[in-house]
């Protein structure tokens, strides 16, 4: 079920992301926005905002079969320097206090280096969203490491089980077995250690068309296999329900499960975890300066609800930001369902 082409090489239907709504409002038998009324929470709304994620590029040297960014290597759209020092500016404006890079495979932007240290002047928090086999990519790569302990990176990583054969399934061939290798890495310059300050969490995602189990039994489950079989340390796990956009909506409905999975997210829509969504304290910034409620939205291209000056980096306005409201569709329901999921796991 791996692929080796992003939908964007393949020319499919789904690089636009026009067809990915039209499909999702088609092919959806409640409205998100009907369950968000019966609550009176819609129009959703921001609280104060606390990240800034900054998705510097979709480049990437895996093609996972369930990436909401369509990434790749084919993708060369990357965050220039120009872009970043626009993002530096506005991080300052925005009082947030944690920095969120992602991408693709940020560390495959060649001002990655310069953006963290620039960040890091700022004495922000900073995740940094690692692949983890970008590490052991090739020798410059090697630094990484060291490189994230001076800078007091937290290190968020996906690894989606602890065995070879589920986590190649989702990610590549090979993808395993160089996590192993960059996790050990990682912990050797003293990254996930009991007690250690460098933070090192690992992201669980499903392998098929399911919800993510428990997130507490989950994580007592990897820290036990992953001690046990590779002596490796980290500190939380975190389960992310896969929304139903780009590939991962492309193989549901290719494999048929498009609506069975539809329907466990509409029926497990808790009220608890729609309070709690993640682009209520979060914005999202595009490699082009583009300002989203959250990076599905900006993979659904469904820039902030402003005057379009407002939606670019260039014009960052606190004031417009904290007044607008967050745009929802369908795929929200992602975020909804059971104990909710956002780019840092549960939010109940
Ligand atoms: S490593 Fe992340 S960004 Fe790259 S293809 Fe996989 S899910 Fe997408
Ligand atoms: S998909 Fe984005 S906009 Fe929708 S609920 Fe989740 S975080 Fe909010």
């Amino acid at each position: 079920m791996g692929n080796s082409k992003s939908l964007y090489s393949q020319k499919h239907h789904f690089q636009f992301s026009q067809n990915q709504i039209d499909y999702l409002e088609k092919n959806t038998p409640v409205k998100f926005e009907e369950k968000l009324r019966k609550q009176n929470l819609f129009p959703l709304t921001p609280k104060t905002l606390e990240i800034f994620q900054i998705n510097i590029g979709k480049m990437c040297n895996q093609v996972c079969k369930h990436c909401h960014v369509d990434a790749g290597p084919d993708r060369k759209e990357i965050m220039t320097q120009e872009t970043m020092a626009l993002c530096l500016k506005s991080i300052e404006l925005s009082g947030a206090h944690t920095v969120d890079i992602t991408g693709g495979a940020p560390e495959m932007n060649p001002n990655f280096r310069w953006f963290i240290e620039q960040v890091s002047s700022l004495g922000k928090t900073i995740i940094v969203r690692s692949n983890l086999t970008i590490i052991v990519s090739n020798p410059q790569s090697y630094t990484l490491p060291d490189f994230f302990k001076h800078h007091n990176v937290e290190v968020i990583s996906s690894l989606p089980y602890f065995t070879a054969q589920k986590t190649d399934i989702q990610r590549g061939e090979g993808v395993f077995e160089k996590s192993i290798k960059a996790l050990k890495m990682l912990n050797e310059v003293g990254y996930g250690r009991d007690n250690s300050p460098l933070k090192l969490h690992l992201v669980y995602n499903p392998t098929g068309a399911f919800l993510p189990a428990n997130q507490i039994s989950l994580e007592k489950e990897f820290k036990q296999k992953l001690k046990q079989l590779h002596n490796i340390d980290f500190h939380n796990l975190y389960t992310i329900t896969n929304l139903p956009i780009s590939r991962f909506l492309h193989y549901l409905i290719e494999t048929n499960n498009y609506n069975d999975y539809m329907e466990k997210l509409i029926n497990l829509y808790n009220p608890l975890a729609a309070e709690n969504v993640m682009c209520r304290n979060t914005i999202s910034i595009s490699w082009d300066g583009y300002i989203y409620d959250c990076d599905f939205n900006q993979m659904l291209e469904m820039k902030i609800e402003t005057e379009s000056q407002y939606q670019h980096i260039s014009f960052f306005n606190t004031n417009i930001l904290s007044h607008r409201n967050i745009k929802v569709n369908q795929h929200c329901y992602g975020c909804t369902a059971g104990a909710g999921s956002s780019c840092s796991g549960n939010t109940i």
